[in-house]
């Protein structure tokens, strides 16, 4: 069982550990067995489901002779922060377009560290978001830069394509094969590569993609459209079809980056079940979503669930954030505090 190689560099620290979550499995109840694969852990600034993707996105910059990485995000984004990471250890420079106003005096959580990185910014808002993009790269390349541009969430092919040999890592370990894998899917590159190695290795659990802003349409489109072009470069026959994705939106409604009760509920029981950091955007959306899906019996007793833990946790740190864990806490301990 082994996939086409493509080109890649060594960043993460893999394998990511695969561990049991008894306490929170006995807090939820449902008969279920709760997993954890933890790509929080894939080393490169703290981790994250981007470190596995910039491995192979940073081989084929390097390929192309790039000195420059472009890339875009919003203003908490953990793919910029680990971008401009990987950069600074390559020794190339580093370019970020990120959605929203330029003036925090006193930058927190992901945007503290991408300046520790020496990346630099441009401000966009979320229309002009793909046309500055553009426009930043077109200028590099004129000044003389040999930019390497790097899309949304570093969801290219060949940086999706980092989670079909996610999903090998996996099987192999332990001989784990659980019947549900659940994650938080955004811009689709994470649950294209898993739905692509499902199809190559024969893997036949259901990947459920708890979506954190996109409607499930859109979602399911892009990633099956992301998963067919992840098996072309993989030199594997055959598409996959928006109907074999498995995306949930419920959870996706307060929009973008909102954290409401669910989330909070959800970071404060895997903390203290666990203790496991997830994290407000990504993560513990996610978490909240399985925790909804659990409660309502959406999971036969015995069912073996796996949350693929995609990292985000200095968001975690980031204001206002910060603040709004550290209330609901205080409400959670009744007030204790
Ligand atoms: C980027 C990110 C995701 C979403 O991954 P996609 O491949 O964009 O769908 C999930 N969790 C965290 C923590 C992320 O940073």
């Amino acid at each position: 069982m082994s996939l086409f190689a493509l080109p890649r560099l060594r960043l993460a620290h893999l394998p990511t550990p695969v561990e049991p979550l008894p306490r929170l499995t006995a807090a939820l109840g449902g008969g279920l067995e709760l997993w954890v694969k933890r790509d929080d852990q894939t080393g490169l600034a703290f981790g994250g489901n981007k470190t596995r993707k910039l491995e192979y996105l940073m081989a084929e910059a390097q390929a192309h002779g790039a000195r420059m990485v472009i890339t875009a995000g919003a203003a908490q984004s953990n793919h910029c922060r680990q971008t401009a990471a990987a950069a600074a250890r390559l020794g190339l420079e580093c370019l970020l377009v990120l959605v929203g106003p330029p003036g925090d005096p006193h930058p927190t959580g992901n945007r503290f560290l991408m300046h520790l990185f020496g990346a630099r910014f441009r401000w966009t808002t979320p229309a002009s978001r793909d046309e500055d993009l553009q426009r930043a790269f077109q200028e590099a390349w004129a000044e003389g830069k040999r930019p390497y541009l790097i899309p949304y969430g570093g969801s290219s092919p060949v940086g999706a394509a980092a989670y079909a040999y996610a999903l090998e890592e996996l099987l192999v370990q332990q001989d784990f094969h659980p019947d549900v894998i659940v994650l938080a899917s955004s811009s689709g590159g994470t649950q294209a590569g898993l739905v692509a190695g499902a199809r190559l290795l024969g893997y036949r659990g259901r990947i459920i993609g708890i979506s954190v802003d996109a409607p499930a349409e859109v979602l399911r489109s892009r990633v099956a459209h992301l998963a067919s072009e992840v098996l072309d470069r993989l030199r594997a026959p055959g598409t996959i079809a928006p109907e074999e994705v498995e995306v949930v939106d419920t959870y996706a409604e307060p929009g973008y980056g909102v954290l409401t009760e669910r989330e909070e509920e959800a970071i404060l029981l895997a903390a203290r079940t666990e203790g496991l950091l997830v994290d407000p955007v990504y993560t513990g959306r996610a978490l909240a979503g399985l925790i909804d899906l659990v409660r309502q019996g959406a999971f036969a007793p015995g069912t073996r669930v796996l949350f693929w833990h995609t990292g985000g946790t200095p968001a975690l740190l980031a204001e206002p954030y910060r603040a709004q864990v550290l209330d609901a806490a205080s409400r959670y301990n009744g007030d204790q505090s």
